[in-house]
C-alpha cells in the first residue's frame, strides 16, 4: 500500500471551534492511525483478519469508553472528542472503528448506564484497557430492522436464568470475552444479559466470505441452555428502549466516523488527480474531475458542520434519536457517494489495494446497513416530522 500522506480538509475552519482538548485528542488519534493502522490494514482486509495487535493502541488513544468516567477506566472526555476519535479511526478503516464503537457504545455504555456498581467495577476498567473485549447481540436471523420481534429468551430457574436463542451479524463475536445480549423474559420484556465466553452452551461461530468490513470479525452468538447467574442481568433498564439507547450512542459515533472515511477518499483522489497526467496535463486541471472534487469537499464540509452541531447538542444532553438518525443517514450516504466518485478519479488504480478507496467503499456498504438501515433512518425522520410511524403496522 502507498505511504499514508493524509491531510485533513477543513474548508470552513472548524478547527477554530474545537477546544485545546479536542485538538489534542484528535491529533493523537490521527498520528496513531498513520503509525499503527495504515501500514497494516490493507493486509488484514485482504486476509479477512482482525488486527488484534492494535487493541492496546486503541485503548491508549481513548477509543474504548472515551466518554466513560475515568474512575471506571474511561477517558472522561466529552461527546465531541468521542466523535473526533471515531472520525480518525474510520479514516483508517471502518472495521477498526466498528470494533471501537461496539466496545464503547454497545458494551461499556449499557454496563455503565444500566449496570449496578458491582458490574461496573467488574467489567469497565478491563474493557477500557482492552484486557477484555466485548460484543453486542441484538440482531437475530429473523429479526433485523424489527428487533422487538426477537425470540432469544431467558427463563427464571430460581437461583439462575437459562438463556436460549441465536444472534447473527455480531461484530467482535469471534474473539469477544463477554457479550451484552438482549433477550425476552417470560413476561415478554427485553432484558440485558452479560454472557461470558466460558459459559457452557455458548458458542460464537465466525461469519466468513464478507466483501465488506473484512478487517472486522463478525459472527453468530448461539445460546443453548446457557446458565446465567442472576447478577449478570443489567438491572437499570429493560424494554426495547434499553438497546436503542446504546444504538443512539453508537450511531452518533458513526455520523462522525463516516466523515473520516470520506476525508480519506477525497484526500487520496485530490492528490492523485494533481499527479496523474493525461493528454499532457494533470487530470485535476479538467473540469469534470474538478466537479467531482469540489462536490466531495462541499459534502464533507456540510457533514462536518452537522456532526459538530450534533456533538454540541449531545454535550448538552439535548440530541434526539431522530437527529442522530438524520446525521448517521446523511453522513454515511455522503461517504459512500464520495468513495464511489473518488474511485473513478483514480481510474483503474482505484480498484487496487494500493489505495484505500475501494476498501472504504466496500466497508461503507455495511455501515449504511448496520445500526439501523438507510431506509429505517429515513422512516425515523418521517415518523418524527409527521407523527406517523410508517415502519410498523
Ligand atoms: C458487518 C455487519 C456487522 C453488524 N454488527 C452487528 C452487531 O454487532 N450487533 C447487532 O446486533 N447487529 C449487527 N449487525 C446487524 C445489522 O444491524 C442488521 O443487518 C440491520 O439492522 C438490518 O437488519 P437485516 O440485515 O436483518 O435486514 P432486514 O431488516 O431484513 O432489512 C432488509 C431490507 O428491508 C428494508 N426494510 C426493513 N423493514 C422495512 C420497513 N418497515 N419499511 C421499508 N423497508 C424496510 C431494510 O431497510 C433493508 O433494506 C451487523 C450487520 C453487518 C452487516
Amino acid at each position: 500500500m502507498k505511504p499514508d500522506l493524509f491531510e485533513a480538509p477543513d474548508y470552513f475552519a472548524l478547527d477554530s471551534l474545537l477546544s485545546q482538548e479536542h485538538l489534542l485528542v484528535r491529533d493523537a488519534a490521527r498520528a496513531w492511525v498513520k503509525r499503527a493502522v495504515s501500514p497494516i490494514i490493507e493486509q488484514h482486509a485482504q486476509a479477512a483478519t482482525f488486527p488484534t495487535e492494535i487493541i492496546g493502541g486503541l485503548a491508549e488513544i481513548g477509543a474504548f469508553g472515551p466518554y466513560i468516567p475515568q474512575e471506571y477506566g474511561g477517558a472522561g472526555l466529552d461527546q465531541i472528542s468521542y466523535g473526533l476519535i471515531m472520525q480518525e479511526i474510520e479514516r483508517g478503516d471502518s472495521g477498526v472503528r466498528s470494533t471501537a464503537s461496539v466496545q464503547s457504545s454497545l458494551v461499556m455504555y449499557p454496563i455503565f448506564t444500566y449496570g449496578n456498581e458491582q458490574q461496573r467495577q467488574k467489567y469497565l476498567p478491563k474493557l477500557a484497557s482492552g484486557e477484555i473485549m466485548g460484543c453486542f447481540g441484538l440482531t437475530e436471523p429473523d429479526h433485523g430492522s424489527n428487533p422487538s420481534g426477537m425470540t432469544t429468551n431467558i427463563k427464571d430457574m430460581g437461583d439462575h436464568y437459562l438463556l436460549n436463542g441465536a444472534k447473527m451479524w455480531i461484530s467482535n463475536a469471534p474473539f469477544a470475552d463477554i457479550a451484552v445480549v438482549w433477550a425476552k423474559n417470560e413476561a415478554g420484556r427485553i432484558k440485558g444479559v452479560i454472557v461470558e465466553r466460558d459459559m457452557e452452551g455458548f458458542s460464537t461461530p465466525e461469519t466468513h466470505h464478507k466483501w465488506s468490513l473484512r478487517a472486522s470479525a463478525t459472527g453468530e452468538l448461539i445460546f443453548s441452555n446457557v446458565k446465567i447467574p442472576k447478577e449478570n442481568i443489567l438491572p437499570g433498564k429493560d424494554g426495547l428502549g434499553a438497546p436503542l439507547g446504546c444504538l443512539d450512542s453508537a450511531r452518533y459515533g458513526i455520523a462522525w466516523g463516516a466523515i473520516g472515511a470520506a476525508m480519506d477518499c477525497y484526500d487520496t483522489a485530490l492528490r492523485y488527480a494533481k499527479e496523474r497526467i493525461q493528454f499532457g496535463k494533470p487530470i485535476a486541471a479538467t473540469q469534470l474531475q474538478q466537479k467531482k472534487l469540489a462536490e466531495m469537499l462541499t459534502e464533507i464540509t456540510k457533514a462536518q458542520l452537522l456532526a459538530f452541531r450534533l456533538g454540541q447538542l449531545k454535550n448538552e444532553g439535548k440530541a434526539t434519536t431522530a437527529q442522530i438518525s438524520m446525521a448517521k443517514r446523511n453522513n454515511v450516504e455522503m461517504a459512500i457517494n464520495i468513495a464511489r466518485e473518488a474511485r473513478q478519479v483514480l481510474g483503474g488504480m482505484g480498484i487496487t489495494g494500493e489505495y484505500s478507496i475501494m476498501r472504504h467503499m466496500m466497508n461503507l456498504e455495511s455501515v449504511i446497513t448496520y445500526e439501523g438501515t438507510h431506509d429505517i433512518h429515513l422512516l425515523i425522520t418521517g415518523a418524527d416530522i409527521t407523527g406517523h410511524p410508517a415502519f410498523s403496522s
